[in-house]
């Protein structure tokens, strides 16, 4: 038979119970409490957005360490809207910011971003932040650059190209000179009137050079010399078809590098811009010869120093840079052709795109936006 309970057992445990849950619910709150300090949105909303850029003038400049721009001004504008305070991430190129983005590494990505339909597919943008296109720079101030075939050829004379050629053709005669000034020099009736080695190399060296560019104009007498000699010939003959064909391939080099007054002009030239630009794209499309640079300054120094032939990049900049650094020793040919709008970019989905526009049309409908811009590029 089952022992009856202690009627003093059950009334204490009926004692312990609300103290129990009382604890559990007071551990509950306190939990609960914590992690609504540290995880509410409220609070989420004041953490620092994380922006990625680019220095690219005059849309983000670097002043004596600090950020500027026409593009930072913008987004300083837009971040005391949203009442959000912004932590810059300073990245060397394009690729990168969007790279930035796309890892969630940034929040957003503000500089010189043009909108294309790939970069859409892949992330979001803003509207519009302002328009840009593909413009083309090149050396110098004068609106028509003449072709001028004396200066060309000069150009040619004291090309590396020449001067290399130059360079071989006197190591290689110095062989020959050496083997028939010791050969020549014994035979009585040789064509080395002397023992000596100076003056004697230098007659083997005329001798050499003349056979190289022409024709042996004397046959030496000792039959090894003789050997030489016609080894010598051969190798000239070889020497002269190589030089001619480098001399034609320069020639018509130079021919084609007429000046640049257009993108109907850039096919086959050497043309710079920026590492993962969208005018990377379309040099490629147009076949001609790029050369990538990651900072916006040392492609314009590339262009400066002859490096490259032209420089096709987004037009706000090169108009700023004609009209700043560059004034008097770089100009912009032609239109602006491959039209283009800046956006930022935010990682698909990302809620803060809807607040960025709202207060990106809102500074458009104010005076600020046009303030901004005219600070930057002048009056329209
Ligand atoms: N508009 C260019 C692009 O988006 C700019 C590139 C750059 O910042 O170098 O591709």
């Amino acid at each position: 038979m089952p022992r009856p309970q202690p009627a003093t057992s059950s009334r204490a445990r009926s004692d312990r119970l609300p103290w129990s849950v009382v604890a559990n619910v007071v551990r509950g709150l306190v939990w609960a409490l914590l992690v609504c300090m540290t995880w509410s949105p409220a609070q989420a909303e004041t953490a620092k957005l994380r922006v990625a850029t680019r220095i690219v003038p005059p849309m983000v400049v670097e002043k004596n360490g600090t950020l500027t721009g026409f593009s930072i001004e913008l987004w300083n504008s837009i971040g005391r809207q949203l009442n959000r305070e912004t932590e810059y991430v300073v990245l060397p190129d394009v690729r990168e910011l969007l790279d930035a983005v796309g890892h969630g590494q940034a929040d957003l990505a503000i500089a010189a971003i043009s909108i294309t339909s790939e970069r859409e597919d892949r992330f979001d943008f803003s509207q519009p932040i302002m328009n840009s296109g593909l413009q083309i720079l090149v050396r110098g101030t004068a609106v028509n650059v003449e072709a001028n075939p004396l200066r060309e050829l000069a150009q040619l004379f004291f090309s590396r190209t020449l001067l290399v050629w130059l360079g071989i053709a006197l190591l290689l005669i110095l062989v020959p000179a050496h083997l028939m000034f010791l050969v020549e020099r014994t035979h009585h009736s040789g064509i080395i009137p002397t023992r000596n080695y100076f003056p004697g190399i230098f007659h083997a060296m005329f001798w050499a050079a003349g056979t190289l560019a022409t024709q042996a104009d004397q046959m030496p007498r000792h039959w090894m010399a003789r050997i030489v000699a016609v080894l010598w010939m051969f190798t000239g003959v070889v020497f002269v078809a190589f030089y001619t064909a480098q001399l034609t391939a320069s020639l018509t080099v130079q021919q084609i590098k007429g000046p640049i007054n257009g993108p109907q002009d850039l096919v086959g030239k050497t043309v710079g811009t920026t590492r993962g630009s969208t005018a990377t794209a379309y040099l490629n499309e147009v076949k001609a010869q790029m050369v990538e640079f990651e900072k916006v300054d040392d492609l314009y120094n590339a262009l400066l120093n002859h490096e490259i032939d032209a420089v096709v990049f987004d037009a706000p900049a090169l108009l700023y840079y004609t009209t700043h650094d560059g004034r008097g020793s770089a100009r912009t040919v032609g239109e602006v052709f491959h039209k283009e709008d800046y956006g930022i970019v935010f990682p698909t989905g990302s809620p803060l795109r809807k607040q960025v526009n709202e207060a990106l049309l809102g500074l458009r409908e104010s005076d600020r936006y046009q303030r901004i811009y005219e600070e930057w590029f002048g009056k329209r």
